[in-house]
């Protein structure tokens, strides 16, 4: 199939991907979506549900060589979409708003493209990776049984990123994308009747003291770089008003560009919630969500993408700073030796999770590029 068609192609599924979006942790049409469109070609073997709907494709040379992962993920998130497109998400309430369907098609055409020129030495793993943005599928893919044979010497992920010139391939050497973690907090007091709150124990001087301390956490100068708290929830109480509120809520979102910074936040939230709540004589439940560690990159893989990127003549830009966002490649990050990579979307590009975002099939090919170089660099070039 010559390079166009291919593309064209890629296209095309990408687009059906976007119409039939499923939510984090039930991709399963999406894995037989994948399945279908690759039932073509030859992999040595497939490993189907791996970390839920998940699937990888592994092609071995059969000689020995390292195993090198490339990563895509395919989930969709729990928004409605307001694009004007023919091809506009058929699931309800469900979009693919940060473009995994874009993801998705990259590395299906790396898959035809390596179907044809096979590893000369080593193994290539695609994998297909399920909900990432809940930060639960590369774990869980990390934890099944079936990644044992295919644990990799060298993983790569990428991401669009809208903002960024398009077609543009962008890295950084250390920390790519934060570290984040959801925090729930619950108080508990002692409710009554609102005539009487003397005879009860309202939380709300605790949890406004608690916002407040919070909020300050952050810039307390304990880290050794950027590290966000985000309060994005509080409750106090029910809608009564017979009722001193015996209980409250509060929840957070918590960031940092290094894992032991991320460890310090932790601690500081907890000692700061035993000393408020202490004052107040209020009991207290913490519990932590939806964790994604630093997604840093190891300097020998980033040089690899920078190199590739040179012989496909694709621009190539170091960015100053991290990405405040997360990744859950960030747990194959922590694991093995990796690089994640950025493709600029365009720069009026509507941002990630924006109703209004629609993967730009301009950088299909861009992508595919870079992925098959690094290929062909280490399982090819090599042997
Ligand atoms: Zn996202
Ligand atoms: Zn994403």
């Amino acid at each position: 199939m010559s390079d166009k068609n291919l593309i064209k192609k890629l296209q095309l599924f990408r687009q059906d991907l976007h119409k039939n979006p499923e939510l984090s942790g039930k991709e399963i049409k999406t894995q037989k979506r994948i399945i279908d469109f690759l039932s073509n070609l030859n992999p040595d073997k497939i490993f189907k549900n791996i970390g839920g709907y998940g699937v990888a494709y592994i092609f071995d040379s059969g000689n020995n060589g390292p195993i090198v992962l490339f990563r895509a993920d395919m989930d969709a998130l729990p928004i409605t979409e307001a694009n004007n497109i023919d091809y506009i998400s058929t699931n309800k309430g469900v979009a693919h708003l940060c473009g995994h369907d874009g993801h998705t098609a990259v590395l299906c055409g790396v898959a035809n493209m390596v179907d044809t020129y096979r590893p000369v030495i080593g193994k290539l793993v695609i994998l297909f990776q399920p909900a990432e943005e809940t930060g639960a599928g590369a774990e869980l893919v990390i934890k099944d049984k079936k990644f044992e044979e295919i644990k990799p010497d060298c993983a790569f992920g990428f991401h669009n990123l809208p903002g960024y010139q398009k077609n543009t391939c962008f890295i950084r050497y250390g920390t790519f994308s934060s570290a984040s973690t959801g925090v729930i907090i619950k108080l508990k007091g002692l409710s009554s009747h609102a005539a009487y709150p003397e005879d009860g124990n309202n939380p709300d001087k605790c949890l406004a003291e608690l916002i407040n301390e919070f909020n300050s956490i952050s810039t307390q100068n304990r880290y050794d770089d950027f590290v966000l708290v985000t309060v994005i929830h509080a409750k106090l109480g029910e809608v009564a008003f017979g009722t001193t509120p015996g209980d409250a809520t509060i929840m957070l979102t918590i960031r940092s560009y290094l894992n032991r910074d991320m460890d310090n936040l932790i601690q500081n939230i907890n000692s700061t919630l035993d000393q408020v709540c202490k004052k107040h004589k209020i009991n207290h439940q913490i519990n932590f969500t939806e964790h994604f560690p630093a997604n840093r990159s190891d300097e020998y893989c980033v040089n690899l993408v920078k190199e590739s990127a040179n012989t496909c003549n694709i621009d190539t830009i170091e960015l100053d700073n991290a990405f405040r966002w997360s990744e859950d490649f960030g747990h194959f990050a922590s694991n093995f030796k990796s690089a994640f990579f950025g493709i600029g979307s365009g720069l009026d590009h509507p941002q990630l999770h924006n109703e209004n975002y629609d993967f730009p099939d301009e950088i299909i090919a861009t992508s595919i590029k870079i992925f098959f170089e690094i290929y062909k660099n280490l399982l090819i070039k090599n042997g």
